[in-house]
């Protein structure tokens, strides 16, 4: 595919060669956009905004409905260019793709409610005769850098709310899933986007990336995606606002009175949607001594139920890592956990990206699968003695951005709710659940600021404070 680029899909002699990590084929291929790319994206994206600013929020929305409808229309093709490209069940491809639209749908709302406030001015010493209100007003141009793992939605969290705000947008996918981003370009110019408001460039993130992030004429970046590219672009960006959505080793606590089949269900589901390659899986199973048999009679044969294979087939649950080194690195991370002492209950064992759902029993806290962001289809399992200790272990991870606790105890939910540091907290549910008009983002190294479309919005425009004087 071509990218979009100030206003027109143009190609360039060097490109990047886009995967399906099943079996290493080519699907396609896009361009690498240069230093000079980069600097047209923005100087469009400045002119862009003018166009943006001057539509009503009614026009924006109009423009993003029709987005979503067209997106629910081509839902089997979108899905099948994104589960072939990131490798995820062509299941979770189609869901994918209908969360996407409603991200669209739900940011369009949002155009409509742009608003300001009274302020109560004479709350002030000797204040008469004025009246004041704030304004909100675009931050102009936004730029929106997007992780692999959740190709469209995530790039419909930061796309969606900006041009929704009145923004102009510079887009930079992951390397590993473009072609996705470039059919949402697509699709907005279909639906009546003028053609200014969105670049989208393909090209490495350290050059495309950082270009546009430490530019001066962006005034605001919304990154998703592991926290040593979130410190880079931290460090680069200079006075901007940013949002931060990074990464994670969720908590999910089982305590005795826990429903074992509902926590079963929910290690699933938490632990290995998408190969475990998302941001808030289930990672770190701290269950109550006296329920761990218990625990691990009921999620066992779940866990030995899930078919590993082509993302394609519709008899798979589990498809590819989005690269073979990253089955790697988790294959080795399995493996060195059990040489420490921990047992290998099933799964583990990888071929090509493929790894097999693991279940880890017996990981210690100092385990790098405990202490590091796995983002793969495993999880360790820690015996602990009672609440006070798995609210401990939960909080001793430097990051924060999603806890789940299993209890009929309201008590000991309500103190997990205060006391364990995240931005996300399941009481009876996995970590791993959004839906997407919720405020969503972490506390600690997981990041900084809110996504969910009103939130987002907030974010990615500007207040201004108007005072009339009267006499
Ligand atoms: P990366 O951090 O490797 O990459 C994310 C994006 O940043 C890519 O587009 C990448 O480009 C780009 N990038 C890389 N280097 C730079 C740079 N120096 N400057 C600017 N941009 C750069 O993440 P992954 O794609 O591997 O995604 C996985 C990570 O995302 C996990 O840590 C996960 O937890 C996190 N994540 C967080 C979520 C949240 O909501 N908190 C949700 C989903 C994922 P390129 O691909 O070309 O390298």
């Amino acid at each position: 595919m071509k990218f979009f680029l100030n206003g027109s899909w143009q190609d360039r002699d060097e490109v990047l060669e886009v995967t399906n990590p099943y079996d290493g084929s080519v699907i396609d291929t896009v361009p690498k956009a240069s230093s000079d790319d980069v600097n047209t994206a923005i100087a469009a994206a400045v002119e862009g905004a003018k166009v943006m600013e001057a539509l009503t929020g009614y026009e924006r929305f109009l423009i993003l409905r029709k987005t979503a409808d067209l997106m629910r229309e081509r839902q089997e093709e979108l899905a099948q260019v994104l589960s072939s490209e990131e490798g995820k069940a062509i299941a979770e491809g189609r869901m994918e793709i209908d969360r996407s639209a409603q991200t669209i749908e739900l940011s369009g709302e949002e155009a409509k409610r742009l608003s300001g406030e009274v302020l109560p001015l004479d709350g002030g010493k000797d204040v008469r005769n004025k009246l004041g209100f704030t304004l909100r007003v675009p931050c102009g141009v936004v730029a929106a850098v997007t992780p692999f793992n959740f190709p469209l939605n995530l790039v419909c969290h930061k796309v969606g709310p900006a041009l929704a705000a009145g923004n102009a947008v510079v887009l930079k996918p992951a390397s590993d899933t473009p072609l996705i981003s470039l059919k949402l370009v697509e699709i907005l110019l279909e639906a009546g986007m003028p053609p200014l408001a969105l670049s989208c460039i393909t090209g490495s993130g350290r050059t495309v990336g950082q270009g546009i992030c430490s530019d001066p004429r962006v005034r605001k970046i919304s990154f998703t995606g592991s926290k040593e590219v979130g410190e880079l672009i931290c460090s680069v960006a200079g006075i901007k606002k940013v949002t931060m959505e990074l990464g994670s080793n969720c908590p999910m606590i089982v305590l005795p009175d826990a429903d074992m089949d509902l926590v079963a269900q929910q290690t699933v589901a938490s632990g290995f949607a998408n190969a475990g390659q998302v941001c808030i899986s289930a990672q770190r199973l701290l269950v109550v001594d006296s329920v761990h048999d218990d625990f691990m009679s009921a999620v066992l044969p779940k866990v030995e139920g899930l078919i590993a294979g082509n993302q394609l087939d519709e008899g798979s649950n589990i498809g590819p890592m989005v690269r073979e080194s990253d089955a790697v690195r988790v294959e080795s991370w399995i493996q060195e956990a059990g040489a420490a002492g921990a047992s290998i209950v099933a799964g583990g064992q990888r071929s090509g990206a493929i790894v097999q759902p693991a279940l880890v029993d017996g990981v210690t806290s100092d385990m790098r699968i405990s202490r590091e962001e796995l983002f793969g289809p495993a999880v360790g399992v820690q015996r602990v003695k009672d609440v006070d200790e798995a609210i401990r272990l939960a909080n001793d991870s430097e990051f924060g951005l999603s806890a789940g606790i299993f209890t009929q105890d309201i008590d000991a939910a309500v103190r997990f709710a205060r006391e364990v540091q995240s931005g996300n907290i399941h009481i009876n549910w996995g970590p791993m659940w959004r839906t997407d008009c919720m405020p969503y983002g972490g506390l600690k190294d997981s990041g900084l600021g809110r996504e969910g479309p009103k939130y987002a919005v907030e974010e990615m425009t500007e207040m201004k404070s108007v005072v009339i004087h009267s006499k």
